[in-house]
């Protein structure tokens, strides 16, 4: 059940505020279409009466949705076609504060506002259980890329891949697979336990945020579920193998020129890099007649090689303010996934 082929699937998600930029923001009934309306500015910065226009059409648009609506349409089905075998990958993309942890991970201290990773767990374990047919093996990651250096979030917890000396690097496996080398794999029985080792992880994304002096809005996190499953009928069934990966990606927010420098401008570079590499290689894997995918200029999509494009199932959640002062980065936010969507 594999639910596209190349394609890449892009929804907008909306951060509820109090005073939503209505003559600003525009939500058409179709739930597929975003119109924005900028007001342009004089050259001294006078707001005069003139306004632009754009119109942005996704697969979705989830304005004001629950958490639950949006695991229902941006997930569920990527869920049930990686336990089928099929990768896939669910990004969230946007500018720092925008929502994307909230809708990758939620809030943990509200069951209904448990975001896409704990209810993907929930549905795995749920399908698990059921399909007594087959017997499956689960492992769980969990990847952090801060300015290009990959560090392993469950590093501390005893995983089945003994840690290495040295740095996370990306391997490529023959028959196109690739495993980032070092990362602990952790086997996993129970949502508990698993619910036990994303906590584990947030924990340490936070507490590396104060050991290293570094954002973690500033870096990309990759959860990732191990699927492998074997028939239990068929006596000489193979492996069937899939990864599941839930990526937080890095603040999309564009710096002031001015103002921002050492470090903060060291972060911004490698983000606006990575993220333009993951433009280039989402459009490249669109364009049948591209036989080259550049893959390998950064480690985000080097470390998603086999999970984007092809036979996977690729979603990306576009996530922006409603308010007027946010008007810019929503409508760099919305162009991005604009153009994901028509590759
Ligand atoms: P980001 O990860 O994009 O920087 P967060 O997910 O951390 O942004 O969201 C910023 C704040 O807004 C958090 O306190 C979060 O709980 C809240 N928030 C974001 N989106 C929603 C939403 N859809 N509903 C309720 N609260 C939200
Ligand atoms: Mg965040």
């Amino acid at each position: 059940m594999n639910v596209n082929s190349n394609e890449v699937k892009v929804y907008v998600r909306t951060r509820p505020t109090a005073c939503f930029a209505q003559d600003l923001i525009e939500y058409l009934p179709d739930k597929q279409t975003v119109n924005v309306h900028q007001r342009r500015c004089s050259r001294r910065g006078v707001v005069n009466n003139q306004t632009s226009s754009w119109s942005f059409r996704l697969n979705g648009v989830l304005h004001s949705a629950s958490q639950e609506e949006v695991y229902e349409h941006v997930a569920h089905t990527v869920v049930l076609s990686a336990l089928q075998g099929y990768n896939g990958t669910i990004m969230c993309f946007g500018q720092t504060g925008a929502g994307k942890t909230y809708t990758i991970t939620g809030a943990t201290e509200a069951y209904r506002q448990r975001g896409i990773i704990p209810r993907a767990l929930q549905e795995v374990f749920r399908e698990v259980e059921h399909r007594v047919g087959h017997t499956f093996s689960l492992h769980l990651s969990y990847l952090e890329i801060y300015n290009e250096t990959l560090l392993d979030l469950l590093a501390s917890i005893k995983g089945s891949q003994e840690p290495q000396g040295g740095p996370l690097t990306v391997v490529e496996e023959p028959g196109g697979g690739v495993l980032v080398k070092g990362l602990s794999l952790h086997p996993v029985h129970s949502e508990e336990e698993a619910l036990n080792l994303l906590f584990e992880g947030e924990m340490n994304r936070i507490i590396g945020e104060h050991a290293l002096n570094k954002n973690s809005s500033r870096s990309h996190c990759i959860f990732t579920i191990h699927i492998e499953s074997r028939s239990r009928t068929l006596s000489n069934a193979t492996y069937v193998t899939s990864k599941l990966n839930l990526v937080d990606l890095a603040g999309s927010e564009r710096l002031s020129k001015t103002g921002s420098e050492g470090q903060v401008q060291r972060e911004a570079m490698y983000i606006n890099r990575s993220l333009s590499f993951l433009e280039q290689a989402i459009m490249a894997l669109a364009d049948r007649r591209r036989e080259h995918v550049p893959f390998r200029q950064s480690k985000l999509t080097h470390a998603l090689r086999d999970s984007l494009g092809g036979n996977c199932n690729t979603v990306l959640v576009a996530n922006i303010y409603g308010e007027a002062a946010h008007i810019e980065e929503t409508l760099s936010t919305l162009r991005f996934a604009a153009r994901m969507k028509c590759v």
